[in-house]
């Protein structure tokens, strides 16, 4: 079956109120995301809008397994989620929608995910440093649980942010986010963030306000900072050659909270930006491109 005609039957069936869930309302009200058809490892900015005479009083649900921490503002229910950078051709959202004295009403959305297209990084290395050695695993998996940890909490944390976020460095961008690695003909790893061209020294700033939830040396990504941001959203810093914060501190947005460095595996000085919501890992330029979830990224109304 063509691709587009596949995303067009799933919408059709999954629109429609789950079967026996509940009693469907008269009309149902809207749900609608953006970007339309997010890529894959991206955030997507969820709204469900009351129709005329409708009294949506609350909305929660998931999408692709991470809770949605669903805020009402001025024109609806709105809330930050992401698709993985491992979803299909589509991504299913579970949305539950409550109305004084009736029954839940709940919804099963399949939002469509377009592919993303990245480059490959061919590199020949000895064999010994493709891998790390074996006496390196505990640690790695410990510094991985910690990270883990960090954004599995960010879903308890209140959202913290209200201004638009910024870029962490002045810097060109060198790598993108979910370039493949391939390390002697076989695909190693990929790249979960997005590299800025910095000087050694060169200020590093907090993309929005936040607490400091992780300052530490870490195994592959050196001297680093991760920022839990609230409703779901951690934003890291790697390869730093000083840090200016600790944890638990509240930082701002556009404050400096550590200097460019070479920590970690790497070769040379640069930024790495990393982002995530919840345990999907996505792309962090999602947060300041113009055309991204606007509503959370360019500033929240009040
Ligand atoms: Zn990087």
């Amino acid at each position: 079956m063509p691709t587009r005609f596949r995303y067009l039957v799933t919408l059709t069936l999954c629109l429609v109120p789950a079967v026996a869930a509940s009693q469907a309302p008269a009309v149902p009200s809207p749900v609608a995301w953006w970007p339309r058809v997010p890529v894959q490892g991206s955030l997507v900015h969820v709204v469900v809008r009351p129709s005329a005479g409708d009294s949506l009083t609350v909305v929660s649900g998931d999408l692709a397994g991470e809770p949605l921490h669903f805020e009402r503002l001025t024109d609806g229910f709105h809330a930050l989620g992401a698709v993985p950078f491992s979803a299909g051709d589509s991504a299913a959202a579970h949305l539950v929608v409550q109305r004084g004295g009736d029954a839940d009403d709940t919804r099963l959305v399949a939002l469509p995910v377009a592919r993303r297209r990245v480059p490959r990084e061919r590199l020949r290395v000895a064999p010994q440093y493709a891998e790390p050695p074996e006496s390196l695993a505990e640690r790695i998996r410990l510094e991985q649980e910690m990270v883990q940890e960090v954004r599995r909490r960010a879903h308890q944390t209140p959202r913290l942010w209200q201004a638009a976020f910024v870029r962490p460095s002045v810097g060109a961008v060198t790598s993108v986010f979910g370039v493949a690695r391939v390390f002697n003909e076989v695909l190693r790893s990929r790249h979960w963030g997005v590299d800025f061209r910095a000087r050694w020294g060169a200020p590093v700033r907090a993309t929005n306000r936040g607490v400091v939830a992780l300052v530490a040396d870490l195994y592959y990504s050196g001297t680093t900072v991760l920022i839990d941001h609230g409703a779901g959203l951690v934003t890291g810093y790697f390869h730093l050659s000083r840090v200016l914060v600790s944890q638990g501190d509240t930082v701002d947005v556009g404050q400096v909270i550590g200097r460019v460095g070479a920590t970690g595996r790497v070769t040379k000085p640069h930024l790495h930006w990393f982002a995530a919501y919840g345990e999907i890992t996505v792309d962090p330029l999602d947060l300041v491109r113009s055309n991204g979830p606007a509503r959370f990224t360019r500033g929240l109304p009040p």
